[in-house]
C-alpha cells in the first residue's frame, strides 16, 4: 500500500485490503484472510476468479502465439469472430481491448454511418447521451459526462454530443427531431451512476423511437452484459440465443452493441463492438484499428469466457440469486434505518445508505463488511454496489446475506451508541 501511495498516481482510492489470490467467488489477501468478492472487478469477473477453462485457454494460447497485429491474419481471430457474432446474433464484430476503446469505436462507426449512409452533412453528426452516464475515461467520452470529477480540469471537450435526462423517452423524442442525429448511446442500467434501473419499458421504447427516427440505437453493455442482469444482455435483444436468456419486457436489439469487462471473465482486456453489415460496412482498411485488438490470446479467452456463461447457466443463476438477494435486502431495510432502498436487476444491485453522499457512512460500512469477510465498494458517496461473480451458489449467497445483515445491524447499533 505504501509503494502504491509513493510511486503510483493517485487516481483511485482503494479499500485498505491487499489481494493476493482468487478462486470463483472468493479472494484472499496477503495475510490469507478469505473474502467474498462483491464487486467482481466492476462486473468483469462474472465467470468467477481464475476460471480454469478461461485460464486454461489463455495459457495454451500464450505458449503458442500471442500477438501478430492485424497486419497479418492469425489462426484464432476468424474463429472467434464467427463464434461471437453467432452468439450475439450480429453480422460483424470489431475487436478492441478496453471498454472505453469499444465506446470510442462505436462513436466513430455511428458518425461514419451518419455521413456515408444517412446523409448527414459533413461535420454535423450528433450523438445523444444521458445524464449520469458512464462510458469510460477518454477525452471524447468524458466530453459528455455529467460527473464533475470526470470532467473538471480536462477540457476542452469534443463537440457533437447532446445530453438528455436518463429514463425519459419524451426528452429523447424531442432530441431525435434533429435530422443530424447519428445515434443514441445508452446504458440499459446505469452501473457507475449507482445502478440506476430505468422503467421496465424504457430500453424497448427508446429503441423503437430510434428506429422510427432513423437513428442508431447504441447499447453500452460493458457492465450490464454477459449474464450480469439475469439475461445474456440487459437489452436481451437476441432470442435466438437458445437458453442463455429468457425474453424480458426490456426486449430491444441494439443496432450497435458494446461489450467489454466479462467478455474475458476478467482474465485479459477484451472488448468488442457488434453490428450488422450495413452499419459495420462503413469502416474500411486504415480507418480504425488497435495493435492488440483481436489478438490470438484475446480470441481464445473470449470464446472460453462466453462458453462458460452458457455451460454454467450464469444468466439463469444471476436471475434467481438476484431475486433472493433483493428480497433479503428489503427485509433488512425494514429492520434497519441505515439503509433506505435496494435496486437493480439480476446480480447488479445497489443499496442506498441513509446519509448524505458527502458522509463517510458508506465507506465505513464497506470497511466493516471487509472486516467481516465481504468486499464491496461505495459508488457516488452513499450508494454501495453489490455485484458478486455469477458462479455463486444459493448457499454461498445466503452466507453473504448473513454477513451483510450482521454488519449492518451491528453498525446501526454502534452508531446509535455513539449518538
Ligand atoms: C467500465 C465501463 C466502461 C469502460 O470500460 P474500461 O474497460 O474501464 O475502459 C464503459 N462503459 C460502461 C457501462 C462501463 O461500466
Amino acid at each position: 500500500m505504501e509503494m502504491e501511495n509513493d510511486h503510483g498516481a493517485h487516481n483511485y482510492h482503494p479499500l485498505p485490503v491487499v489481494l493476493d489470490s482468487g478462486k470463483g467467488v472468493h479472494v484472499w489477501d496477503i495475510e490469507g484472510n478469505q473474502y467474498f468478492d462483491f464487486l467482481s472487478a466492476y462486473s468483469a469477473v462474472n465467470q468467477g476468479h481464475c476460471h480454469p477453462r478461461i485460464v486454461g485457454a489463455m495459457k495454451q494460447q500464450a505458449e503458442k502465439l500471442t500477438l501478430t497485429s492485424r497486419a497479418f491474419f492469425n489462426s484464432n481471430l476468424g474463429k472467434y469472430e464467427a463464434f461471437i457474432t453467432s452468439y450475439f446474433g450480429y453480422d460483424k464484430v470489431l475487436p478492441m481491448n478496453t471498454g472505453a476503446e469499444a465506446v470510442e469505436t462505436a462513436i466513430k462507426i455511428a458518425r461514419k454511418w451518419a455521413y456515408d449512409v444517412k446523409g448527414v452533412p459533413p461535420g454535423l453528426a450528433k450523438i445523444i447521451t444521458c445524464e449520469g452516464n458512464f462510458h469510460g475515461r477518454t477525452t471524447t467520452i468524458v466530453s459528455f459526462s455529467t460527473d464533475t470529477d470526470s470532467t473538471g480540469g480536462f477540457g476542452p471537450f469534443t463537440p457533437g454530443f447532446e445530453v438528455i435526462p436518463y429514463d425519459d423517452t419524451e426528452a429523447l423524442e424531442v432530441a431525435l427531431k434533429d435530422p443530424n442525429v447519428a445515434g443514441f448511446l445508452v446504458e440499459p442500467i446505469q452501473g457507475e451512476a449507482g445502478v440506476y434501473t430505468p422503467s421496465d419499458d424504457y430500453v424497448q421504447k427508446a429503441q423503437a423511437l430510434c428506429e422510427k427516427a432513423g437513428v442508431l440505437f447504441i447499447a453500452d453493455e460493458v457492465q450490464t452484459g454477459i449474464a450480469r442482469t439475469g439475461s445474456l444482455l440487459a437489452t436481451c435483444g437476441n432470442c435466438s440465443c437458445a437458453g442463455h436468456c429468457e425474453r424480458q419486457s426490456t426486449y430491444a436489439k441494439a443496432d450497435v452493441l458494446i461489450l467489454g469487462k466479462a467478455l474475458s471473465g476478467g482474465a485479459y482486456p477484451v472488448s468488442a463492438v457488434l453490428a450488422d453489415n450495413e452499419i459495420m460496412g462503413v469502416i474500411h482498411p486504415g480507418q480504425h484499428g488497435s495493435t492488440f485488438g483481436g489478438n490470438p490470446v484475446a480470441a481464445e479467452v473470449g470464446i472460453a469466457a462466453l462458453q462458460v456463461v452458457v455451460d454454467e447457466k450464469l444468466s439463469q443463476n444471476a436471475r434467481q440469486l438476484g431475486d433472493q438477494f433483493r428480497q433479503a435486502m428489503r427485509e433488512l431495510i425494514a429492520e434497519s434505518d441505515l439503509l433506505t432502498h435496494v435496486r437493480g436487476k439480476g446480480m447488479l444491485n445497489a443499496v442506498v445508505i441513509n446519509d448524505s453522499p458527502e458522509s463517510s457512512t458508506a465507506w465505513d460500512l464497506c470497511v466493516a463488511l471487509k472486516n467481516n469477510g465481504l468486499l464491496a465498494k461505495p459508488t457516488h458517496g452513499n450508494i454501495i454496489r453489490f455485484a458478486p461473480p455469477l458462479v455463486m451458489t444459493e448457499d454461498e449467497l445466503e452466507a453473504c446475506i448473513q454477513i451483510i445483515r450482521k454488519t449492518v445491524l451491528e453498525f446501526t447499533k454502534d452508531a446509535n451508541q455513539q449518538a
